[in-house]
C-alpha cells in the first residue's frame, strides 16, 4: 500500500465515527473501526460487513474498543469511567476486549486499539501493578490472534506512557498517537511527545484541538483539523521524521451534525492531500 493512505474513524452500530457510506462517498481507503455492540460481533455479521467493505474498497487498519459506561463528559469523569483503569469493571472489560480481539481476527485486522484510562502516574501505586497484569493478559491474547495492541495517547504524559509500555514488556504493545488529546487533556505537547514515543507509534489520529485556559483541569476544545493548536504541517513533518508511513486516520466525532461532520472531513482530506504533496509522500 502507498505510504500514508488516508483514513477516517468509522462506526457500524456503536461509537461516534462516521458511517461506512460516508467513508465510501469521500473515497477514503482505510478506517479505524469502533468495535460494534456485543450482539453484532458474530461471524455472520462479520461476513456481511466484510462484503460491504469489499464493495467499497475499504480496509480496516485497527479495531478500537469502547465500553458501556464510559463517559468523556469531563476529565474527572474520564478518570472514573474510561478503559481498564476503573476497578469495578476491569475484569468484565478485559474479557470484552479479548472478545473484540477475536472479532477483529475474523475481520482480518491485525491491530486493536484502546484508551486504557488514566494510568496511575506513580509506578509504585498498587493499581499500576494490577493494570500491568491485565495489559499483559490482553497483549498475550492478542498475540494468539496475531495482533498488536495500540494504546491511545492523551490521558497521560509521554513519559508515563513510555514507562507503562516498557513495564508491560510485551513486544506487540504499541501506540496510537492522537495529538489533539494531549492538548485537550492538558498532559503534553504533541510534537515533542511524538518525537519521544515515535518508535512505538503504529497508528495515528488526525485530530485538532485548542488548549483549555486551565490545562489538565478542564477540557480543551476539539476543533476542525488545521484550525487548532496542534499545528498540522509541523505534526506531518514529525511523522515524516520518525518514519511513520501508516494510515492518516481523521477523527472528527460530531455525529449529531452529520453534514457539518462530512464537510469538515472533506476539508481535512484536502489538507492532508496537500501535506502529502508537500512532503513528497504520494
Ligand atoms: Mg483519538
Amino acid at each position: 500500500m502507498e505510504p500514508w493512505p488516508l483514513g477516517v474513524f468509522a462506526s457500524i452500530d456503536a461509537g461516534l465515527g462516521v458511517k461506512l457510506e460516508v467513508a465510501h462517498e469521500l473515497a477514503i481507503p482505510t478506517i479505524h473501526l469502533h468495535a460494534p455492540h456485543a450482539d453484532t460481533r458474530t461471524p455472520e455479521h462479520a461476513a456481511r460487513f466484510l462484503q460491504r467493505l469489499k464493495a467499497f474498497d475499504i480496509r480496516i487498519s485497527c479495531v478500537f474498543c469502547g465500553f458501556d459506561g464510559e463517559s468523556y463528559a469531563d476529565i474527572p469523569t474520564v478518570a472514573r469511567t474510561v478503559g481498564l483503569v476503573p476497578t469495578s469493571t476491569r475484569a468484565a472489560r478485559t474479557q470484552e476486549m479479548k472478545e473484540i480481539s477475536d472479532f477483529a481476527r475474523i475481520l482480518g485486522v491485525d491491530a486493536i486499539g484502546l484508551h486504557v484510562g488514566c494510568v496511575p502516574h506513580d509506578p509504585t501505586d498498587a493499581e499500576y501493578g494490577r493494570l500491568l497484569v491485565v495489559m499483559r493478559e490482553l497483549c498475550d491474547h492478542a498475540r494468539k490472534n496475531r495482533q498488536n495492541v495500540h494504546l491511545e495517547t492523551g490521558q497521560e504524559s509521554a513519559d508515563v506512557l513510555l514507562k507503562f509500555l516498557e513495564d508491560t514488556a510485551r513486544d506487540n504493545l504499541f501506540i496510537n498517537f492522537d495529538p489533539a488529546n494531549l492538548i485537550l487533556y492538558g498532559v503534553g505537547h504533541p510534537l515533542e511527545d511524538l518525537r519521544k514515543v515515535g518508535r512505538y507509534v503504529r497508528s495515528v489520529h488526525l485530530k485538532d484541538g485548542k488548549w483549555s485556559d486551565k490545562p489538565g483541569v478542564t477540557w480543551g476544545q476539539e476543533v476542525p483539523l488545521g484550525t487548532g493548536d496542534v499545528n498540522i504541517p509541523a505534526y506531518m513533518d514529525v511523522l515524516n521524521e520518525i518514519g511513520y508511513d501508516g494510515p492518516l486516520t481523521i477523527e472528527r466525532e460530531i455525529p449529531e451534525q452529520a453534514e457539518r461532520q462530512k464537510a469538515e472531513i472533506r476539508n481535512a482530506l484536502d489538507l492532508l492531500q496537500r501535506e502529502k504533496l508537500r512532503l513528497g509522500r504520494v
